[in-house]
């Protein structure tokens, strides 16, 4: 590299010096001929046609990239332009002005002049594409004449990857293999599902497959085969009625198996092009999908029944210039909404979950609000802990693991030039300027330690004589009786920061939150209800918002606290925000809720756990229900996407719920009552919530808990059940079955590396690479950047680290970040602009890489081992045994 850029100041400078240029260049050639090249290669890289046959350098962007860079090409300065600029026939010689070949990006013309061995392998395909196309064309047609099923693909798709490239791949490099498959593997399965997927566009990237066929190759007995996927189908079901009734997510994918669990085995062409590959439609069960752009109120990612995000359509992948990659700035007052007239509820708890009643003294409650009974709950809990401890299970779920981190390395291996060459092929885009969400991060350590420090020192130069406590003590004095100046302060001073004396100390961990170990700094500083109303901790609150505004393509889920101490927290929280203006578009809420009843309880704040209950959800119903008779909270709760459960996971409990459990208003004891019960009484209240959100038009909420960061597995038993995605999930590495389960399911989980690593686990040992592997839905995020990150942009920070520890990809990063975007709670039409107005859609036809910079291929291969994996759960059922009695491409090689 630095040669080639010693070259391109010599040509700047004088034209004697052209002359060395030329020879350094063809010398540079020479050299790459010599060394690996073959002739075919050096051919094409040295064929100098700027305005015969298309260069190959836009073959190559044409390959891999969708029509919408295409476009971009065209109108923006074209690296085509540079092709020219091939080895041996310099810009300069062909007269253009040294000047403008710099300025028509000086980047692109020295990244196209070498043809270093990513390019060469797409130029290479290129080459090729054409007569395999042809040949292609030939056998479909002659298919067409025997009367098989056409493939769904048509021309024009086709051309959105190059002129068939992809398909003749596909075909080239699988179709050898799929003679010996049996008849349900994954494209099977995708090709019955997707019968009605007329109109559907395909996306066919192609990349080398990682498949193995054989007989009875799933590694285990037949009979723990079918044991396991009908353990692992049921187990699939409850998470699915879990989801479906309390309004969250649950993937469409999974749900179609369950559609159609008996396919018919199709005569169909075993090698046409489309099988075995990613797009999978939409919906089995209705058909107006496609055209009418249902998925809003499908299952898929969106939940929130916005009127507007039903009207918009999925269209053909649409370019960045027809629906661009920043969404409207929005205007006006973000706390305005409609005021809907009161539905006139009467709203009473029984047995701990809210219920609506007609009229004041209705003994029955109204229809329509269902939810899971305690009982339901326990049963169902049971069984999927008996599930998780099952022996046969538990090695099926393992080797399927094994096998899922294995495909993976072969990927990887196989692919991961194209790859990347996929991410160089797009103009403008990398890891900088894709969208990242902070998934999980607490309100209240948002800031980094430099940046409290010096909003301390700020205020207290400016504000000193604000009264802060209700002593009537002002600011200085408050610092006073510390015997603290503004000088004295430091970070050292602040010590907010994690160490390693926090490591499996919560407890200690906890207090860190208090800045110079003084609860009343946190106090003033970091609390939304104090003496001066939250001010301050608005106020810096406003400056990260500010930050992650300027940085454009970062945002945050933070975490306020209601503590269901009192009744009034919501309204106080909910004047809190809109009085201070805490509001930025690059910022949703969630609410937490710490489990602190016995700290409640012991202190005779609370005298049982339904007060508790009361405290945090009864607001909520009001406001619900009659949003004039709490118009702030109503007003709030509009940006607000879910609940999330916090505190130490690790403190002893019985992880265990029975029926025999005493009730909410039973619960007396000083003791807490376990997580699971935490958990099954905020899902509960939260279904018949989002139930009454609905019926009046507002967005409903989802649950997001901490869950599996340190205490009893299960912990994550009921994240499955009831949580849209978990925070940490590092247990997971101790349970195959759960984790297994998790990938089928597709729940996110919201990863901290640093954090563990200051709390429970150490860095190196931290399961997020192997989870990534797998294909488990993880994003990246800070927890606590007040006592975990160094810089003013600790997701960054995050990022970063994990990159250069685990030596992440371009590729591995790219999709943190999307699966960040799709499991945040940002609104859908949010989402359209980040990700492209189609990427509900499953697999390639919803990713565009022009905005999440993340390779069709990799999406594809996700896509493809899914659709493998749920073969395998769902094609080797007894049922089907007669005619799939083995499924598949991907089976664990016995061994
Ligand atoms: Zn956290």
């Amino acid at each position: 590299m630095s040669m080639l850029t010693a070259t391109k100041k010599t040509n700047i400078e004088d034209d004697a010096a052209l002359l060395s240029t030329v020879t350094t260049n063809s010398m540079l050639n020479q050299l790459r001929a010599d060394s690996e090249y073959d002739e075919e290669d050096d051919e094409l890289t040295t064929r100098p046609t700027p305005t015969g046959s298309p260069p190959p350098v836009s073959k190559t962007t044409a390959n891999s990239a969708d029509s919408d860079d295409d476009e971009i090409m065209a109108s923006s300065p074209p690296p085509q332009s540079s092709s020219a600029g091939l080895p041996g026939n310099m810009t300069p010689a062909t007269g253009a002005p040294p000047a403008a070949d710099l300025a028509s990006g000086g980047g692109t013309s020295s990244y196209h002049i070498p043809q270093f061995p990513i390019e060469r392998i797409e130029s290479k395909m290129a080459a090729i594409s054409s007569s395999l196309a042809k040949e292609m064309d030939e056998k479909r047609a002659a298919a067409a004449a025997l009367g098989y099923p056409q493939s769904t693909m048509n021309k024009d798709d086709r051309q959105l990857y190059g002129d068939g490239v992809s398909i003749s791949a596909q075909s080239s490099t699988t179709a050898g293999i799929e003679k010996q498959l049996p008849s349900t593997t994954g494209a099977q399965w995708q090709q019955n599902l997707s019968e009605d997927n007329e109109g559907q566009y395909d996306f066919v990237p192609h990349f080398q497959r990682v498949s193995i066929g054989g007989e009875d190759n799933n590694g285990v007995p037949l009979e723990d085969l079918h044991w396991a996927s009908q353990q692992l189908m049921e187990a699939l079901h409850i998470r699915e009625r879990y989801m479906r009734v309390s309004h969250q997510s649950f993937p469409n994918i999974t749900s179609k198996f369950f559609h159609k669990k008996h396919p018919k085995p199709q005569g169909g062409d075993p090698s046409s092009p489309s099988s075995g590959n990613a797009s999978v439609l939409h919906s089995s069960d209705s058909v107006t999908d496609v055209s009418a752009g249902g998925d809003s109120n499908n299952k898929t990612e969106i939940r929130q029944p916005y009127p507007r995000a039903r009207v918009i359509k999925h269209e053909d992948r649409q370019s960045i210039a027809d629906h661009p990659v920043h969404p409207p700035a929005s205007v006006g007052d973000p706390w305005q909404c409609d005021f809907p007239p009161s539905l006139g509820f009467t709203i009473r708890a029984q047995d701990g979950v809210f219920q609506l009643y007609s009229s004041p003294d209705s003994e029955t409650p109204v229809q329509g609000f269902p939810y899971p009974n305690l009982e339901t709950f326990c049963r169902d809990m049971q069984r999927l802990c008996t599930m998780i401890s099952d022996g046969p299970l538990k090695s099926f779920c393992y080797r399927r693991l094994s096998y899922l981190s294995s495909k993976f390395q072969l990927h990887v291996l196989l692919n991961e030039l194209r790859e990347l060459a996929s991410q160089k092929a797009i103009p403008h885009r990398d890891f900088y300027n894709i969208r990242k969400v902070d998934t999980h991060i607490h309100a209240a350590s948002c800031m980094n330690q430099k940046h409290l420090l010096r909003f301390i020192k700020k205020t207290l130069k400016n504000h000193s004589d604000e009264v802060v406590s209700a002593g009537g003590m002002t600011l200085k004095q408050v610092f006073e009786s510390m015997k603290l100046t503004s000088y004295d302060l430091t970070v050292d001073m602040l010590d907010v920061h994690a160490d390693r004396n926090t490591f499996h100390r919560f407890d200690k961990f906890n207090s860190k939150y208090n800045p110079i170990g003084e609860s009343r700094l946190r106090e003033v500083f970091l609390k939304t209800d104090n003496y001066t109303g939250g001010k301050y901790f608005a106020r810096v609150i406003n400056e990260v918002a500010a930050d992650l505004e300027e940085s454009k393509y970062q945002n945050a889920e933070l975490r306020l606290s209601i503590y269901g101490k009192s009744r009034d927290e919501w309204d106080k929280l909910a004047k809190w925000a809109i009085s201070n203006k805490v509001y930025s578009d690059n910022v949703r809420w969630l609410v937490q809720i710490p489990r602190l009843f016995d700290i409640f309880r012991s202190n005779n704040i609370l005298d049982n756990f339904q007060q508790l209950l009361d405290n945090v959800f009864l607001p909520l119903f009001e406001a619900t229900n009659d949003p004039n008779s709490h118009p702030d909270l109503h007003r709030f709760l509009q940006h607000v996407v879910g609940f999330d459960s916090v505190d130490d996971e690790s403190k002893p409990e019985n992880p265990f719920v029975d029926r025999e459990v005493p009730k909410p208003a039973q619960w007396r004891e000083t003791d807490n009552p376990p997580y699971a019960y935490y958990q099954y009484y905020m899902y509960a209240n939260m279904t018949v919530l989002n139930h009454l959100r609905i019926k009046q038009g507002f967005n409903t909420f989802v649950l997001r808990p901490h869950c599996g960061e340190a205490g009893a597995v299960q912990h994550l038993v009921c994240g499955f059940m009831m949580a849209e995605n978990i925070s940490h999930g590092l247990l997971l590495r101790k349970v195959p079955v759960l984790q297994y389960l998790y990938y089928v399911a597709q729940i996110g989980i919201a990863m901290s590396p640093l954090s563990n690593n200051s709390l429970f686990l150490n860095y190196h040992r931290n399961p997020l690479p192997e989870y990534l592997a797998r294909g488990l839905v993880i994003s990246l995020s800070t927890d606590d950047p007040l006592q975990f990150h160094f810089t003013k942009e600790p997701l960054m920070e995050e990022y970063s680290i994990a990159a250069q520890v685990w030596k992440l990809s371009a590729c591995d990063m790219s999709e943190l970040a999307r699966n960040s975007v799709l499991m945040s709670g940002f609104p859908h039409r949010i989402k359209q602009y980040w990700l492209g107005p189609n990427y509900t859609k499953e697999g390639v036809a919803g990713n565009d890489i022009s905005r999440t910079n993340v390779p069709d291929i990799r999406v594809a291969y996700r896509n493809e081992t899914l659709l493998d994996e749920l073969a395998v759960i769902f094609g080797s059922m007894p049922t089907n045994a007669t005619t799939n009695t083995n499924s598949g491409t991907s089976t664990v090689p016995s061994s």
